[in-house]
């Protein structure tokens, strides 16, 4: 199985891969810029096929790089579409030097402009930032309903993809924490998530998973992390999604609140779980 957690990527492309390897890793994420700003790092093009060579010797699975989280392409304040929106064109721009891999984002927060609107902007940015030639799929996170979040539903994500030109470069990223809080129970009925998922958008749109406990109820709306084993969803549960066959070969990314040794804890645990989870 392919599974990491979120690097820093601070020190270069293929730094992040020596450490992924360190923590018993074989994917990552990274966020794409400071997750609470703006600016970006100028790329270097020999760091990048140095990670490439060494995600090819280990046999890494896909990278789920993370738009910041101050993108938001359905704001209301013009400036922070603007912002947003040329986050996004450069992002998707600057993942060619990493090519075949996942860019995640949150489809965003409507403040107040309602669900249909956002939507409609989220596509709308979506559309403008996608190139026929780009080789990244775009993912659009499953939220966990805090606030004015958009993709709180399976539905309102489907109602975003089904409105994106290029429809072979976008996806689904399901957080296991966000969908809990969102209000589907993968602690009781996670076959039937699975399916309901199916039924309207596509297993086959699924291309990651963010693999997290919660610190709080089913269909609290908070979005709290929590260590695996250590919340609400547990671990039984986690690891019946780690090892479901219809997730066979997804990237599983930890954004559990660890340091590296948790997080290499974290990935031995999963791994080590495999003839146990039936
Ligand atoms: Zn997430």
């Amino acid at each position: 199985m392919y599974i990491g957690n979120h690097l820093s990527s601070s020190k270069g492309f293929e730094h992040m891969g020596k450490e992924a390897l360190k923590l018993g890793a074989n994917t990552f994420a990274f966020f794409t810029r400071n997750p609470r700003g703006g600016a970006a790092k100028e790329i270097s093009e020999d760091d990048a096929n140095k990670l490439r060579a060494l995600m090819e010797e280990h046999h890494f699975g896909k990278l789920v790089a993370h738009a910041p989280y101050t993108m938001n392409v359905c704001a209301e304040k013009e400036s922070v579409l603007n912002f947003s929106r040329g986050v996004l064109a450069d992002d998707l721009a600057r993942m060619e030097y990493l090519p075949h891999n996942y860019y995640n984002f949150h489809p965003g927060s409507h403040v107040g402009q309602g669900a249909e609107k956002g939507i409609e902007l989220i596509a709308d940015a979506l559309n403008a930032a996608l190139k026929p030639e780009y080789q990244t799929i775009v993912l659009l996170e499953t939220m966990a309903g805090k606030g004015s979040e958009v993709g709180k539903s399976f539905e309102e994500l489907k109602a975003i993809l089904d409105r994106i030109e290029l429809s072979d470069k976008v996806g689904v990223c399901l957080d296991t924490c966000h969908v809990w809080d969102a209000g589907y129970d993968i602690v009781h009925d996670l076959d039937g998530v699975l399916q309901n998922f199916d039924e309207i958008i596509g297993l086959d749109r699924l291309c990651a998973v963010h693999f997290n406990d919660s610190m709080n109820d089913c269909g609290a709306h908070k979005d709290r992390h929590q260590k695996i084993g250590e919340g609400k969803i547990g671990a039984d549960a986690l690891l019946a999604v780690a090892y479901h066959p219809l997730l066979a070969g997804r990237p599983f990314i930890l954004e559990t609140p660890n340091d590296d040794e948790g997080y290499a804890r974290e990935i031995a645990m999963v791994r080590n779980a495999e003839p146990l989870a039936k």
